[in-house]
């Protein structure tokens, strides 16, 4: 199984400003000696030694993920922003003459999950194929209130790929294809959320956005960490710092201290970071990522559970 995030940011698409632009070649101009600069390679090395948040950016698209199974089967998940520049590279293969199949499972539908539906261009090929699952009552009729005349000049019905829709009740197990079985838990979340645990032989790989742990929470966390139990690639809500997370109770997201804390109890072995503020920009990132692997340190004696940050074109492997 494979993952590739193509949308990364919470709440609301957060595209990078001019100026910021120009504050990062700045910075970078500052840092490079003339040796840097003598060929594309040097250029290349100089750029791989500098931090994450000088040489590229998080990213400002909201949620989607494509999974493939072995067998290269394709999964969509959510349908942020990000899932435009999906649907345009999809459509240079099968989808672009009608005849690309997916399954695309949706978690909820909050507007930064839902809102490059209407852009991503195979589902108004004729022909491809998108079986919908979810945990989620009425996604088809939620979906259609996104297209609705007074929102968007397109209804859903004049998408002329072949959509299916089928919902599941949480924690029944169903299949996507011969190899990936999927589980789901709802989350604690305004309005509702799904977290999806997907299992390919004796991988796993659980999607848990949006999902709101506080400390309240912990009363009865062994229930989640039953779900969370041993999971591959656990990809977690990590909107906020600890403080903000202490004042913003009920606002439905968590931050990387508690995510770390339900990883190493769970035993998951990697732990990506997720659904980052929109209000944070690369550098700040890049803090909350360092903070996050120093609380890491502190608390896991074994240094068994990696920490990533959830970057746009991030791709791992299950
Ligand atoms: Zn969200
Ligand atoms: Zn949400």
């Amino acid at each position: 199984m494979r993952v590739k995030f193509w949308g990364v940011r919470g709440s609301i698409g957060s595209p990078v400003r001019p100026e910021y632009i120009r504050s990062k070649i700045e910075s970078i101009l500052t840092l490079a000696t003339p040796m840097d600069l003598q060929s594309s390679e040097s250029i290349q090395r100089f750029l791989d030694g500098l931090s994450f948040s000088r040489h590229s950016t998080y990213g400002g698209n909201t949620t989607s993920l494509e999974i493939r199974d072995k067998e290269d089967r394709l999964i969509l998940l959510d349908s942020g922003t990000g899932v435009r520049d999906l649907g345009n590279q999809l459509m240079e293969k099968e989808f672009g003459k009608g005849k690309g199949e997916a399954y695309w499972v949706m978690t909820h539908t909050h507007w930064d999950h839902i809102q490059g539906m209407p852009f991503f261009v195979p589902l108004f090929i004729p022909g491809n194929k998108f079986e919908f699952h979810t945990a989620m009552n009425k996604l088809e009729e939620r979906l259609r209130y996104q297209h609705a005349f007074t929102h968007f000049p397109v209804p859903l019905d004049q998408y002329l790929a072949e959509k299916t829709f089928i919902e599941h009740a949480e924690g029944e197990s169903f299949n996507l294809g011969p190899h990936i079985s999927v589980t789901s838990k709802s989350m604690r979340h305004p309005g509702g959320s799904f977290s999806y645990r997907f299992s390919e032989g004796d991988k796993s790989l659980i999607f848990a956005s949006d999902a709101e742990f506080n400390l309240d929470e912990m009363d009865n966390i062994d229930q989640y960490l039953e779900y969370f139990q041993g999971a591959d690639v656990l990809v977690f809500d990590t909107q906020y710092t600890f403080e903000e997370s202490l004042q913003k109770i009920d606002w439905g997201h968590s931050s990387a201290s508690m995510a770390t804390d339900i990883a190493l109890r769970a035993g998951v072995k990697k732990l990506v970071m997720f659904h980052h503020d929109p209000s944070y920009d690369d550098e700040k990132l890049d803090a909350v990522f360092l903070r996050a692997l120093k609380y890491k340190e502190m608390f896991d004696a074994s240094g068994r559970l990696e920490i990533k940050m959830a970057y746009e074109g991030l791709e791992i492997e299950i």
